[in-house]
């Protein structure tokens, strides 16, 4: 259904006079600019709704939103749940009765005479320099706006008001604290039962609730917010993390380093972090009259290793990788559980190459990359390819040079990518990666970022065939990103149901009653020798019981340990989501375990 026209790129309402010559298109409701205005105007009947219910209430602004709109409100008190309802009820009203949506212009001194006791609209009259200004009317509800608008309430789409929140007039903390209303809008009904339907599911997947609920990991304001806890759980799948990480770095010809946590303030003013990073930086530490600072990145302590001795041309690539963490100041409001925090662990790394091995370097680099990512689970992704900024280190040829490098990479690896033009870093140009999880929301993970400025400021160099110093091109990049975020992000994919070499817990022995603990007790100590984590339940509890304990706390594998299973000396395997296996002995059961660990390794490892 057409909603307004685009008139020679303008879009207007479909009541406006249409001009002699140009252009019409129809603007549809489930074109993006038809989706929009579709929010606004769902917006102006909420507000239109709660002026009925609420006449004392004073209007300020309301626009549409990402899947949705907001209306801001100042009323003494803030709506309640059931205020919501009431509203929601009146909007069904007000889309029902089909009001047409008028457009008036008039002169600003006229429209204020327009909003009697409505000091929001008066104060944005005053600021807007035009001398005319256009009005919307819908029924008896007046707004101050630029529109467009529907013809009418009745082409409103489905929509669901979803929650209140404060917000300052303005986004100025001196201002008068506004009360919120956000709801969200689609075209059809069927959209926004999706849409419901994906915010139920992101909600029962908050790695902030899961990892209280799985006992993963906490936050605790004594100790400070964005500082994380790993609680054992959490522990084990972060071990088992690092340990992967750290055997498939050795394997593909990088060497592991360590480096301090603090380090002179003065390494900060080489690496011009003090110039340009200096607003995530938390504040320095003075040890005996010297400045010291909590690192922010280990890149400067990379490069002080690959200067501590002469390095020739035989020796590159350097490879140096780091499970490093670093702190960075965020301000406490943006901080969300494990996904921004103030001090996390990078899976960092920094190789030193000479200019012609930067092809194949990349290239390698990129299978590494997908091949970690895949191993977690992740082969869906959204590469981002960012070439040079207006303002640049290094030299516009070398930038050409580099981006070519990763651009050839990219198609090498016939992979599909979007170019951010101008959307490099200064110091030089990156691929970003984002890793897309099953509920199709992308989080940005793996970059891999050339380096012109930092061998420059810290002469990083390498004696070349000809025997005099060369500049070394330098690359920083992470797989998984931080450790922290990584972690949220599998919390949130898994739904907190790890796969079985991850899971903190893979095996829980049930036995059903007191006669069959020392033949589970068996059981787990032959799981711990074969190298698996099982933990038995040994409480006088009912076997159901037992049974829905394992199943939310999602272990992989149940042993149910009865009469049967003791005489025969089987197991019985019961599977996180309720399969039921067949009795087995303990030894069959184990290759079983084996067969899908391994198996889900090599599937990894292939394309
Ligand atoms: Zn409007
Ligand atoms: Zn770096």
């Amino acid at each position: 259904m057409a909603v307004a026209a685009r008139v020679d790129g303008t879009i207007r309402d479909l009541a406006a006079q249409a001009p002699a010559e140009g252009t019409i298109e129809w603007v549809m409701t489930q074109d993006p600019d038809g989706l929009e205005i579709m929010r606004h105007s769902t917006a102006h009947v909420m507000a239109a709704a709660v002026k009925e219910l609420f006449p004392e209430a004073k209007i300020t602004i309301g626009p549409a939103i990402e899947n949705g709109f907001y209306y801001d409100f100042d009323v003494e008190k803030p709506f309640t749940p059931e205020d919501l309802e009431r509203i929601e009820e009146k909007m069904k009203e007000i889309v029902r009765s089909d009001q047409p949506f008028i457009r008036e212009e008039m002169s600003k001194e006229e429209a204020l005479a327009r909003f009697p006791g409505e000091p929001y609209k008066e104060e944005l009259l005053a600021d807007i320099p035009e001398t005319t200004v256009s009005l919307y009317r819908m029924g008896n509800f007046l707004d101050l706006c630029r529109g467009p608008h529907l013809p009418s309430s009745g082409r409103v789409g489905a929509y669901k008001l979803m929650k209140t929140a404060g917000a300052y007039w303005r986004g100025d903390s001196r201002n008068r604290m506004l009360t919120r209303i956000y709801g969200c809008a689609f075209a059809k009904k069927k959209e926004l039962d999706e849409y419901l339907l994906l915010l139920e599911e992101v909600k029962k997947r908050d790695h902030r609730r899961l990892g209280k609920e799985l006992d993963l990991f906490s936050v605790n304001e004594e100790i400070g917010p964005g500082l994380i806890l790993w609680h054992p759980k959490g522990a084990i799948i972060r071990r088992i993390m690092e340990d992967f990480w750290r055997e498939e770095h050795a394997r593909a010809g990088y060497d592991l380093v360590f480096s301090p946590h603090i380090a002179r303030i003065d390494l900060w003013r080489v690496s011009g972090h003090l110039d340009y990073y200096r607003q995530s930086m938390f504040s320095p530490i003075g040890v005996e009259g010297q400045d010291y600072q909590l690192k922010p990145m280990n890149c400067p302590f990379h490069i002080h290793i690959y200067k501590s001795r002469m390095r020739s041309y035989r020796d590159l690539p350097v490879r140096y990788a780091e499970l490093g963490t670093v702190y960075r100041y965020e301000p406490s409001g943006t901080l969300h559980g494990l996904m921004r925090v103030r001090g996390f662990t990078q899976d960092d790394a920094h190789l030193f190459l000479r200019p012609d091995q930067l092809d194949e370097e990349i290239f390698s680099l990129l299978d590494f990359t997908l091949f970690v990512l895949r191993r977690f689970g992740f082969d869906q992704y959204e590469i981002y390819l960012s070439t040079r900024p207006g303002k640049y280190a290094g030299t516009p040829e070398n930038w050409a040079k580099a981006e070519e490098a990763l651009k050839r990479a990219l198609d090498r690896k016939g992979l599909s990518y979007e170019v951010d033009p101008g959307e490099g870093v200064f110091y030089g140009p990156k691929i970003d990666i984002k890793i897309k999880d099953v509920l199709g929301r992308s989080w940005q993970c793996s970059t891999i970022q050339v380096d012109f400025n930092n061998p420059d400021r810290f002469e990083v160099t390498y004696i070349g065939e000809d025997g005099t110093e060369h500049p070394a091109i330098m690359i920083h990049r992470a797989l998984m990103g931080s450790l922290e975020r990584f972690f949220g992000v599998l919390v949130e994919h898994y739904a907190g149901a790890f796969p079985l070499w991850l899971a903190p817990v893979q095996v829980d022995i049930l036995p059903v009653t007191d006669r069959h603990v020392d033949y589970a007790r068996e059981m787990v100590s032959a799981l711990h020798t074969a190298g698996y984590r099982a933990e038995g339940d040994f409480r006088n509890e009912k076997l159901g019981y037992k049974i829905r304990e394992s199943q939310l706390k999602k272990v992989p594998f149940a042993l149910v340990i009865g009469d049967r299973e003791v005489t025969s000396r089987q197991v019985s395997p019961r599977r996180r989501g309720g399969e039921q296996l067949p009795p087995v002995s303990i030894e069959e059961f184990l290759g079983m375990l084996r067969g899908e660990t391994e198996d889900s390794e090599t599937k990894r490892r292939e394309p």
